[in-house]
């Protein structure tokens, strides 16, 4: 691997033959000198191969080594006589695996826009750009992982399809087998769903949370890390059709608990890529967003400002800003709102708690002023909401209340509500979506660029 060579010291094997094996980035030169500039991935410099034409003596294979080719290169280890790198490799013999049509080949010249780059997801991998998203959420998934590990959760399941639509997060996708060209009915004319696949109405989850309460109810702290999807018609750089959310619930945590999980996971999520993807980070500080690496580093620095929300909305209606959607108590906060919050008044990530009931989903603790839930929500700059969670409802009275009010069919969910028949307990959770917390890492723009290939309307290619 490249970077086995070009991270850290590898002195012990200078003057050694290596091989090396990649795609071609560039190649460059002149009659008697040739330098191909070698990318295998897994780090975003590239090797620079030499090779001295005479001695190689190939100038038939030497033609077909354009951008975009794949080769193994055997050769020796040298110090680098020139600028920008400390080691460079004397070509001996090369292979080649994979020619690239240099008029064909779509990824020739350096600045593509991300847009066209997007049309060719299959190729867009090959880019140093996206060499060092596709990276970095490499490691931040693995932080996910070992930061839950570390702490005595236990990585729980949950289905992706999902027999109750009352997850309450948004739009589903419908999951069925039934023949579209011959749908059975029942008497009155609606579908007759008990001839589908499972018997009933299926959808893909918008959500794991609901489950991951059963296993906080047995394992006290769970997580689920899974794709999640919505059919909700919204082209935004923030929404995906298909997105992954990390969802951690917990018995036994209050509010409170909530809250400082969630500031200490953030925290130990972007001090652990400014660590391990430095060079990566950097790159994109440099190409996309200049105050990128100041963000990050203020973020792991700062305590997050907690308040209410109904605090926030006085702070809102205070501030003599004129904002497209128009604030007062009980309206749910659009993204203007949550960054006017971050950006101009605090100047650091908030958390807002306490949320009018109306605006909420059923499962949220009622406080004792009948009027408001405990949920929080945490705020990050440039992105707005970026944690949603909440205390959940314990008792089964209450939470029966609710679930009257909100018209939910409580058959949909007698399992979910049998957890607080038998044995309930205080518990909390949060869900963070992950590609809102790449787009935070990263400094890109668009949700589409922070995840391998997207899914969003009218768009379902590669
Ligand atoms: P928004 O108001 O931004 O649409 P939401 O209120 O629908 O978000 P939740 O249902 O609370 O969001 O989902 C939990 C988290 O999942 C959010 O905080 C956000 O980070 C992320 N998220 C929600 N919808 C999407 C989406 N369509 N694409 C990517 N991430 C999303
Ligand atoms: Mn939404």
């Amino acid at each position: 691997m490249i970077a086995e060579l070009l991270k850290g010291d590898c002195s012990d094997l200078l003057g050694k033959k290596v091989n090396v094996k990649g795609w071609v980035r560039t190649r460059r030169g002149n009659k008697n000198i040739a330098f191909i500039a070698l990318n295998d991935g897994s780090i975003i410099h590239n090797i620079q191969i030499v090779v001295d034409v005479a001695t190689f003596n190939n100038d038939d294979l030497l033609k077909r080594i354009t951008t975009g080719a794949c080769i193994s290169v055997n050769g020796l280890l040298v110090e680098s006589a020139g600028k920008g790198q400390a080691y460079e490799i004397q070509a001996d013999d090369i292979i080649i695996y994979g020619e690239a049509d240099p008029e064909k080949y779509p990824l020739q010249k350096k600045g593509h826009s991300l847009e066209f780059l997007r049309e060719i997801a299959h190729l867009r991998p090959r880019t140093n750009t996206f060499g060092a998203v596709l990276r970095i959420r490499h490691a931040l998934s693995f932080a996910i992982h070992k930061y839950f590990n570390d702490n005595g959760f236990y990585y729980l399941h949950t289905p992706i399809i999902t027999g109750s639509d009352c997850e309450g997060a948004g739009a589903m996708f419908r999951v069925t087998t039934l023949d579209l060209d011959n749908i059975p009915r029942k008497k009155d004319g609606s579908v007759d769903f008990s001839k589908d696949f499972f018997g009933k109405e299926t959808n893909l989850t918008v959500s794991g949370q609901l489950e991951a309460e059963l296993g906080a109810m047995s394992l006290s702290n769970v997580y689920t890390f899974g794709p999640t999807f919505r059919a909700e018609n919204s082209n935004t750089a923030r929404h995906l059709s298909e997105f992954w959310m990390i969802e951690p619930e917990m018995a036994f945590f209050e509010i409170n608990d909530n809250m400082d999980l969630a500031e200490d996971f953030l925290k130990y999520l972007v001090s652990y890529i400014l660590e391990k993807c430095i060079d990566d980070l950097e790159f994109l500080q440099k190409m996309y967003d200049k105050k990128l690496l100041e963000r990050l580093n203020f973020v792991v620095e700062n305590q997050f400002e907690r308040l209410t929300y109904t605090k926030a909305i006085e702070i809102l209606e205070m501030s003599g800003e004129k904002f497209e959607f128009p604030v007062s108590w009980g309206v749910d906060l659009q993204s203007e709102h949550e960054r006017y919050l971050v950006e101009k008044h605090f100047h650091k990530p908030v958390i807002l708690t306490d949320y009018p009931k109306d605006i909420k989903a059923f499962y949220m603790k009622l406080n004792d002023d009948d009027k408001t839930v405990r949920a929080l929500d945490v705020l990050f700059p440039k992105i707005g909401e970026i944690i949603g969670g909440s205390q959940r409802e314990e008792d089964y009275n209450k939470l029966s209340k609710r679930i009257e009010e909100m018209s939910i069919d409580p058959n949909d969910v007698w399992w979910y509500l049998e957890t607080r028949k038998f044995g309930t307990a205080p518990h909390s959770g949060f869900g963070l979506g992950f590609e809102r917390l790449m787009l935070f890492i990263t400094g890109m723009g668009n949700i589409r660029d922070v995840i391998p290939f997207p899914r969003a309307p009218m768009n379902a290619e590669f």
